[in-house]
């Protein structure tokens, strides 16, 4: 194998296609997308990005940025992807509440540093998830009414601009930059280092309530008619879940459809549960999993363990507000009875803190909208065929409901929206630090299309 010209100038290993670890290298976790890049770039440190970005712009290849590949929905054919997955450095100062994230860290790095410390960081479901690719869409997690998107307790970023120059981003330096990084996700740089402060959440209730088939469509009415009473700090989504009927999957529950209803609700276990009354008194609970739990646990609000790299594929949007019409809709379209090729179904309820830009703005999209809505297929032999008339089908019948944003962390294939100023400033913004049009974007869920 003749190294690379590249290679040269760079630490981390610099790759093209027939190298030896190429696959391995542009890997994503949505196993259905695999990326064939001319050029593919381990980074190891700030330096290793400069030189990348470099040379992406004098031999005129767009770049791509990959961490874990949890957003990647469609495949990178070109270009020079740059991987962030060996700087992955987390320092956590119980001091100042701040933590320092390396762009290559997963959630799962920073959480247990926070807790060391008595403190927690502002994840999503998920912790598996990079935490700068979810910050840069904002991020909506199981606290997100009362905590708001994750990205407005971003601090500061470090970013290698299109340009190649080291910027750090933040409220008093490159502010427009930080302004369009907190929320405008791609084709704004390369960041290779995050400041997030953390909270304090001593205490939690919150977990999941499952409801067999035939209380889906009951719970669902229920729960959209109960959400304008929630309280600004009580977090909840629903998810129809139908399990596939293989060896995997245990008994009870191959084959089966059933509601998946979270609650997350910082505060003691009293009110915690005084709160979710209503929620358990909507049908007979099959499983109940909602209680105490430690803050360094909200990734087994949503259920189902850490998810697994596979195939997948989902479509979504977002709503401006949800009542007993759209859960007809919803019913009809992926309910138990309904002839459908969706593994899953989801509506989370957001506004509360959300709601509430941060001093200075941001370029968060989905502000405005009650809930998010997306539908999702595991299946790769309905990708092509069924899935995406089945799911034009349900977004088309939810229209009336339909936000004019979508937050790109929940685009997936669908293209992510912006309000028209946001879309306009975040253009002025990508032209300033990225004059030559050196970033590219690797998904309809990263920018306006
Ligand atoms: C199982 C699962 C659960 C999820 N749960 C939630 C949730 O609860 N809330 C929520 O808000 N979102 C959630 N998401 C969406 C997720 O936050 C986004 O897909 C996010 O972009 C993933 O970031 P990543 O770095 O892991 O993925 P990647 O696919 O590697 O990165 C996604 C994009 O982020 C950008 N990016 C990543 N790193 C950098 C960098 N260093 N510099 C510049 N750009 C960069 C790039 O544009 C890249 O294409 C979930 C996704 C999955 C698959």
């Amino acid at each position: 194998m003749v190294p690379h010209p590249l290679a040269a100038h760079v630490l981390g290993p610099v790759l093209s296609p027939g190298d030896e670890g190429f696959a391995d290298e542009v890997l994503t976790f949505n196993r259905a997308v695999v990326h064939t890049p001319e050029l593919v770039v381990g980074a190891t440190t700030t330096a290793d990005v400069v030189a990348a970005v470099r040379w992406a712009s004098e031999h005129g290849l767009p770049l791509t940025v990959l961490a874990t590949g949890h957003g990647a929905t469609v495949p990178v054919r070109s270009g020079l992807i740059v991987t962030t997955r060996r700087i992955s450095g987390v320092v956590v100062d119980g001091e100042s509440r701040v933590a320092t994230i390396g762009a290559g860290a997963l959630w799962s790095d920073v959480v247990p540093m926070a807790d060391a410390v008595g403190l927690a960081a502002v994840a999503g479901a998920s912790t598996v998830v990079g935490v700068v690719g979810y910050l840069l869409g904002g991020g909506l997690g199981p606290l997100a009414r009362s905590h708001g998107f994750s990205s407005d307790r971003v601090e500061s970023f470090t970013v290698v601009t299109g340009t190649g120059e080291v910027v750090e981003a933040s409220a008093t330096d490159h502010a427009d930059l930080f302004w369009a990084l907190r929320g405008g996700r791609g084709g704004l740089g390369v960041v290779t280092e995050v400041r997030v402060r953390l909270v304090s959440v001593p205490e939690l209730y919150a977990g999941s309530l499952l409801f067999d088939t035939e209380h889906v469509s009951t719970v669902l009415r229920g729960w959209l008619a109960w959400t304008p009473t929630a309280d600004e700090s009580t977090t909840t989504s629903a998810a129809i879940v139908r399990f596939p009927s293989v060896d995997a999957v245990p008994p009870p529950m191959r084959g089966r459809t059933v509601l998946m209803l979270r609650f997350a609700r910082p505060g003691d276990a009293q009110s915690g549960a005084l709160a979710a009354a209503p929620l358990r008194a909507l049908a007979p609970v099959m499983t109940d999993g909602v209680g105490v739990l430690p803050v360094a646990q909200t990734d087994r609000i949503h259920g189902a363990g850490a998810p697994v790299p596979g195939p997948s594929w989902g479509r979504s949007l977002m709503l401006t507000s949800a009542d007993d019409d759209l859960a007809s809709a919803v019913l009809e379209h992926s309910g138990p009875d309904a002839d459908h090729p969706f593994m899953a179904v989801e509506l989370r309820h957001v506004s509360g803190a959300t709601a509430h830009d941060v001093a200075g703005g941001s370029a968060v999209s989905g502000r405005g909208p009650a809930f998010t809505f997306g539908v999702a297929g595991a299946d790769p032999t309905t990708f092509e065929t069924v899935l995406p008339s089945a799911a034009a089908a349900i977004l088309e019948a939810l229209a009336p409901w339909t936000s004019e944003e979508l937050n790109p962390n929940f685009a997936g294939m669908s293209a992510a929206r912006w309000s028209e100023p946001t879309t306009d400033r975040l253009r002025e913004v990508r032209r300033r630090y990225d004059p030559a049009g050196v970033f590219s974007v690797a998904s309809p869920g990263e920018a306006e299309v």
